[in-house]
């Protein structure tokens, strides 16, 4: 093992960051956040998307200056210029945009900048190539330092990113988001590293969303929201739905509505769709006041076909029937959408500044839009007129008048106007991507509630979230899509991460054979 400092002071905190806050131009992202590293604690920092994480870490690893606040590093105040002066004090990163160069070996990456010199003034291949190994070999890891970085898969260049701390012995470790791209049997490496590092008396900071492995791999953890600091505890004791309180400052079911219970009449059916000519068939129904969720890890097929229904995606082949009307699949490309609209189904797509609303028009001529479609004419005005109006009172949009500008709103008033447009058009589907990215904690309780109002209306929802969380919350039923295909489905009220994940992660013959034991 290697020596170091913590192990030569106990107590003595590794990192100390005190009232830290930062602005980017007239953005306070934090203000005054502090954070405590313990020398053999692996500790998770946890917030919603946007709450200051990444920045607060990348204030540690010297990529951002802050404002105010001080640091001290093993109990002497520091002021970190630089990545390399981050280094230098022993605190080792592994980004979400991973820092490797591709086209160089692992063993130059690990000595980039810090190229060992032989006797005659040449590169030491030798040294660099079996101290690499060394390093490798220390988180038992079987890669040749002589390999490119480019041959690498995402979990490896994140092992060698580890590697890389080890050798420059650093005592603190930033991981933020590791297993965002790893499958199941790397993210078990990559535990079983991180219990390493802390049996060796190291500091490492956790950056994740996933609940089970918080509660696996971290002992203590800080919670930050919109920048503040929240909390800061022992992680014995705390229940996921404390976490989860904490994260949104609100109780968990007070974020939600109250689920669907009667399902009736089918309004969508898809029936065996296909991605492509050798993918599985897919075939799912929705019914009134439903709200079916589907989850997945990311490029599991679950946004293909999402889109298929909409003619976004050309899928190989399949039928849907909304409302009566039958269509074969693929759907025209353009046309597509449209006539999916006349049968009462419509699209919100992730991107809503692109694909879904007109930005320079006011709020009332976006939510007016798809009336003005439907039917034409004057008699119509006086009726439309009174329908947005309702429409942006029932949202509750906080915009100065139903004429601002819609470029002018937040992403939730955003997003409100989007799900506007079609609760007044009457629309009877609604296929849903990501509906609170971007949107504050506030705005997302008034969109669950939007879209659980559409559902008891007699509506049907169908949802595309990468937050586990949200889906659990706002859904009633969950199917999780594996390798093109629907590979499981539950109960949202009975479902948890874990369940999801799971299935998430299965191979489609363990899910089959799940399923035939259930
Ligand atoms: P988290 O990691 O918790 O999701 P971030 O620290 O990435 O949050 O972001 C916090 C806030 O700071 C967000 O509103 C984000 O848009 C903003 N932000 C992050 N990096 C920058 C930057 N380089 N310039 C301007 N704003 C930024
Ligand atoms: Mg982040």
């Amino acid at each position: 093992m290697h020596p170091n400092r913590s192990v030569e002071t106990p107590g003595v905190p590794l990192v100390e960051m005190r009232n830290i806050s930062k602005s980017f131009g007239p953005n306070r992202v934090l203000s005054s956040v502090s954070l405590t590293l313990a020398p053999g604690s692996v500790h998770a920092l946890m917030g919603e998307n946007g709450a200051g994480k990444s920045t607060l870490m990348k204030i540690l690893a010297g990529v951002h200056h802050y404002d105010d606040g001080e640091i001290e590093c093993g109990g002497q105040a520091e002021r970190i210029q630089s990545p390399k002066h981050a280094q230098e004090l022993g605190i080792s990163t592994v980004f979400q945009e991973l820092s490797l160069l591709p086209n160089l070996t692992i063993a130059e990456n690990m000595f980039l900048g810090r190229e060992p010199i032989a006797l005659f003034g040449t590169l030491d291949r030798k040294r660099m190539y079996e101290e690499t190994k060394a390093a490798l070999e220390e988180l038992d890891l079987k890669l040749s330092p002589g390999l490119l970085v480019s041959e690498l898969s995402i979990a490896e260049r994140q092992f060698v990113e580890i590697a890389h701390g080890i050798k420059a012995r650093a005592d603190v470790f930033i991981l933020d988001e590791p297993t965002a791209a790893l499958n199941a049997a790397d993210v078990e490496v990559l535990n079983r590293q991180i219990a390493r590092l802390k049996a060796a008396g190291k500091a490492v900071v956790y950056i994740s969303h996933r609940m089970d492995e918080i509660f696996n791999v971290c002992d203590t953890v800080t919670v930050l929201k919109d920048g503040r600091h929240v909390a800061s505890e022992a992680l014995e004791g705390i229940t996921e739905s404390d976490l989860i309180g904490l994260m949104v400052g609100r109780d968990i079911k007070d974020l939600f509505p109250q689920r669907g219970a009667n399902f009736e009449d089918v309004l969508l059916s898809v029936q065996d769709l296909k991605l492509q000519a050798d993918s599985p068939p897919v075939s799912f129904q929705l019914k009134t006041g439903e709200i079916v969720g589907l989850a997945g890890l990311e490029g599991q097929g679950q946004q293909d076909i999402v889109r298929s229904l909409v003619g976004v995606f050309k899928p190989d082949s399949g039928h849907i029937l909304v409302s009566g009307g039958a269509r074969a699949l693929p759907l025209p490309a353009r046309e597509g959408i449209r006539d999916m609209q006349r049968l009462g189904l419509a699209f919100v797509p992730e991107d809503r500044k692109e694909e879904g609303l007109y930005l320079g028009l006011s709020v009332a001529h976006n939510v007016g839009i798809s009336l003005h479609s439907q039917r034409p004419g004057l008699a119509w005005a006086k009726r439309y007129k009174q329908q947005v109006t309702d429409a942006v009172t029932s949202m509750s949009v906080k915009a100065s008048s139903k004429d601002t500008s819609v470029g002018n709103l937040s992403g939730g008033n955003q997003q409100k106007v989007l799900l506007g447009r079609y609760l007044a058009a009457g629309m009877k589907v609604l296929v849903i991507e990501e509906p609170t990215r971007g949107v504050d904690i506030g705005a997302k309780s008034e969109i669950y509630t939007l879209l659980r109002q559409f559902a008891d209306q007699g509506g049907a929802v169908l949802v595309l979230s990468r937050e586990t969380i949200e889906l659990i919350g706002m859904s009633d039923r969950i199917m999780v899509c594996h390798d093109q295909a629907i590979i499981a489905e539950m109960q949202a009220a009975e479902a948890t991460e874990h369940a999801i994940l799971d299935a998430a992660l299965s191979t489609s013959s363990e899910a089959n054979e799940r399923a035939a034991v259930a």
